[in-house]
């Protein structure tokens, strides 16, 4: 791009190869594209920015704040209670938010609910406690950025993260289901924000080496608690093909968003939603995944837990 230094970065996938100056500029400018693309944000939106301190979210913040210097953002972070790896996830996304001069809004289960991620351990929620910490965190996640007044919600999900759940999501027969993984999604219920996935087109290996070449901070440790590597053992298979067949996933991603969601969305019926009785969200039954949860842990080990 540059004709000035040596390239060192190849891109199978686009038949590029640049130089590490080149490389983040492309990667921004390619955020940019997929933000324009799908109409994710218009410049007079506030959008908030779920950091957990994961390089994903870390490089989405960057290159959102690079693409957009006068873009409103406000970054938002769920702190789950998980000890060290929860003080750690904290630390970087406050010096992350700082770095790229942006107003912070954190939102700690054990301050504002009463009980922490690692209540669910030992209980009939345990076994699954990714599952319940997605729930819990996708929740607070979209209460805080309405709480800020943003329009928009962005979330660090790549490429690679969501061609995975596409896969799995196919295999399972969950047609209906796929139709989340869209790279924008609007709204089902008054008191939710938009969704949108601005590193949907970007590699793992990318968001990795963006961090390194930008020098920003990251977290180091993994959650504790994560049980069950299927999902990593999946993606290692995809990138299999990848390797195999540049822009394979890329390839995927078209296809299932253009052409096979299009016709879900026609032929598939939505679940008939209900507002949940205890906190308004959306819900199957009346009361919502995260709402019974909550209500279990107060139930089952008496925890002071305000409820909703
Ligand atoms: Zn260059
Ligand atoms: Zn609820």
């Amino acid at each position: 791009m540059c004709g000035e230094r040596d390239g060192t970065i190849e891109l199978r996938y686009a038949r590029l190869v640049l130089c590490e100056e080149c490389f983040k500029k492309y990667f921004v400018e390619r955020v940019r594209k997929t933000v324009d693309e799908y109409k994710m944000f218009k410049p007079s939106e506030r959008v908030a920015v779920a950091v957990s301190g994961g390089k994903d979210s870390v490089a989405l913040l960057h290159s959102l704040k690079m693409a957009y210097p006068d873009l409103d953002i406000h970054v938002i972070h769920i702190d789950l209670g998980i000890d060290e790896y929860s003080e750690e996830a904290r630390k970087v996304t406050e010096e992350v938010s700082k770095l790229v001069n942006v107003p912070l809004h954190i939102f700690s289960l054990k301050e504002e609910k009463g009980y922490t991620i690692k209540d669910f351990i030992g209980t009939k929620y345990g076994r699954r406690i990714c599952g319940t910490c997605g729930i819990i965190k996708r929740y607070y996640m979209s209460y805080l950025a309405k709480k800020i007044g943003a329009d928009v919600l962005a979330t660090g999900h790549l490429l690679d993260d969501v061609v995975e759940v596409m896969i799995t999501l196919f295999v399972d027969g969950k047609f209906g289901d796929l139709i989340t993984q869209k790279p924008v999604l609007e709204p089902d219920f008054p008191n939710q924000v938009r969704k949108v996935k601005p590193l949907v087109k970007i590699y793992e290996w990318e968001t990795r080496l963006y961090v390194d070449l930008n020098n920003l901070p990251r977290l180091t440790r993994s959650c504790p608690l994560r049980i069950g590597a299927r999902s990593i053992r999946r993606k290692e298979i995809i990138m299999r093909f990848e390797e195999q067949e540049p822009a394979f996933m890329r390839r995927l991603y078209r296809v299932f968003t253009k052409k096979l969601i299009p016709i879900l969305e026609k032929s598939v019926e939505k679940p008939r939603l209900q507002p949940c009785k205890i906190c308004g969200g959306p819900s199957l039954t009346g009361i919502c995944s995260k709402c019974a949860r909550e209500v279990y842990l107060k139930d089952k080990k008496h925890l002071d837990i305000k409820i909703g």
